[in-house]
């Protein structure tokens, strides 16, 4: 009998893992059978974007966590496939920090390439995974969204790929119950120009709240007020931003901090974290983990330690994204396809236990980069999926932060060098605090394009 392998979620990490296959496929390798389950109606994952916020429309909770107007938060050079690079999906270079749309748009090239659409179910949305130890399988059900029908198949291994920036982590504080103005949490941000004209206060100090407080000032914002509850950003704001200590309460429209200042804010955004939230999985194969670079459970960062024929992909804390998802697919696929062999369990869990001690000791942005780079070089020399400099990756993350650090507002308009061709990418036409239009076509002009949806 084939073996049968259950790939849950159709982003970045999933498709890796189908590419991987592919590829394998494609030298010849003999590959089990696959099957992707998706509940969206298109691959991409997050990359898609969606109006809605809430439950879709068949009742199951929206993915999409990203916005209009969201462009890369790090270089595009930091996270180009090694098998695939920007140039090649573009046919020419292209600047460093894309819009959305445009890195939908590579992510999906690299795949259409590859033939394995077929190989995903759409709007199916996996309910519940269960194991048998007498059988050594895996039983997936899944909701059929359209026929409104549950699905039940056998599998020998499940890969869950359905990502960890879904389920929003929204904490209370007093007197929000009455706040008359907005309140919501970032997975439920869509339009800055909703916050045009108004005070905001965004709860948080990580990435959410510096991109959609950033957005919003570009948008035009009046003010915009961080609450932090460990470090401020500090970086160099202008004047209508502020950084303020953890939220304390709210009276009416006046939020008090922990310093004992307050302001009167219109709306609040809490930019306060995601939860890993897997409920489709029993207690026993549930990872449960807070956002960090290494997820304890996990042998190599995916392989549930008590029971290795479930794998979780991409479920790390990330400066890398798309070739760390690769690297991890590929060590997956040689795994399954007999090409690694993994040790016993006690030396899994003590090599896991390694890791999460090497992360805990690490103090600096610098020793985090560092951290994710050693990991994605680990699996790197293990496969053959193409090798790429990630040492010089590393070293792009860390220009990346220090241009953050001298100009929040500005760092996107830098160029960086492709460790995959060598090309320094051109810049782009328009300054980021200028270009308003995110669309592929205006990226790819040769000037800024009038964004047609604010003529109206
Ligand atoms: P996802 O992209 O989240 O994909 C998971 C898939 O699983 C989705 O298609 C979902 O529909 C599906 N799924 C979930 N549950 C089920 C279920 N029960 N049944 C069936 N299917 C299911 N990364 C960058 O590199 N650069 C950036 O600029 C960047 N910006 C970001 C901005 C925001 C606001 C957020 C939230 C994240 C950003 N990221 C960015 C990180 C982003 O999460 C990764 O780039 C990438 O999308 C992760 O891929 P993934 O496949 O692991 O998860
Ligand atoms: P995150 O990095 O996990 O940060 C969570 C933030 O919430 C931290 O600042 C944390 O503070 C704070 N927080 C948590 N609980 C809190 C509480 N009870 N009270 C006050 N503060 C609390 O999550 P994120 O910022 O949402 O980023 C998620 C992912 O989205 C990242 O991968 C990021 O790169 C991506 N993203 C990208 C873009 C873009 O590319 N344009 C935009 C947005 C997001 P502590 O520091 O105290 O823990
Ligand atoms: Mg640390």
């Amino acid at each position: 009998m084939t073996m049968r392998i259950a790939i849950l979620g159709a982003g970045p990490s999933g498709l890796a893992q189908l590419r991987a296959f592919e590829s394998a496929r494609r030298a010849g390798a003999e590959v089990p059978e696959i099957v992707c389950y998706e509940k969206q109606s298109d691959l991409g994952g997050m990359w898609n974007y969606t109006w809605r916020t809430g439950l879709d429309a068949y009742g199951e909770p929206v993915h999409g966590s990203m916005y209009r107007y969201l462009w890369s938060n790090g270089p595009k050079e930091a996270l180009e496939f090694a098998d695939y690079s920007f140039e090649e999906h573009f046919g020419r270079p292209i600047a460093s920090y894309p819009p959305r749309a445009v890195l939908r748009d590579y992510i999906m090239g690299r795949i259409e390439k590859s033939g394995v659409r077929d190989q995903i179910r759409f709007n199916m949305a996996v309910q519940w995974v269960e194991y048998s130890a007498q059988t050594g399988r895996f039983t997936v059900t899944v909701r059929d969204l359209k026929k409104d029908e549950l699905v039940t198949e056998q599998f020998d291994r499940v890969i869950v790929a359905t990502g960890h920036f879904s389920t929003p982590n929204a904490p209370f504080f007093e007197g929000l119950e009455r706040f008359p103005g907005r309140v919501l949490h970032a997975h439920d941000f869509r339009d800055a120009c909703e916050f045009t004209g108004k005070d905001l206060l965004l709860v948080g100090s990580s990435y959410s709240a510096e991109d959609i407080g950033t957005q919003c000032y570009k948008y035009g914002a009046k003010s915009v007020t961080f609450s932090y509850r460990s470090a401020p950003m500090g970086y160099d704001w202008p004047a209508t931003f502020d950084e303020r200590p953890l939220l304390l309460r709210l009276e009416d429209d006046i939020a008090h901090f922990a310093d004992g200042s307050s302001r009167k804010v219109d709306a609040i955004v809490l930019c306060t974290g995601y939860q890993h939230h897997f409920p489709f999985l029993c207690d026993e194969l549930t990872l449960r983990t807070r956002n960090r670079l290494y997820p304890g459970d996990l042998y190599k960062g995916v392989f549930w330690i008590d029971n290795p024929k479930l794998v979780y992909l991409g479920m790390q804390d990330q400066y890398y994204t798309f070739n760390m998802f690769d690297a991890q697919a590929w060590y997956v696929r040689d795994e399954i396809l007999g090409r690694v062999t993994l040790p016993d369990t006690t030396t899994m869990r003590a090599d896991s236990e390694a890791w999460v001690a090497r992360e805990e000791a690490t103090t600096s942005v610098e020793e985090d980069i560092d951290f994710q780079t050693t990991y994605v070089r680990d699996l790197l020399d293990a496969t053959d999926y193409p090798d790429f400099n990630v040492e010089a990756v590393a070293a792009l993350f860390k220009e990346w932060k220090h241009d953050k650090q001298a100009d929040i507002l500005g760092y996107r308009n830098h160029s960086y060098r492709s460790v995959l061709t060598g090309t320094l990418a051109p810049p782009h036409h328009t300054p980021w605090m200028e270009a308003m239009n995110d669309t592929l076509e205006a990226f790819l002009a040769d000037r800024e394009v009038e964004d047609v949806r604010k003529i109206a």
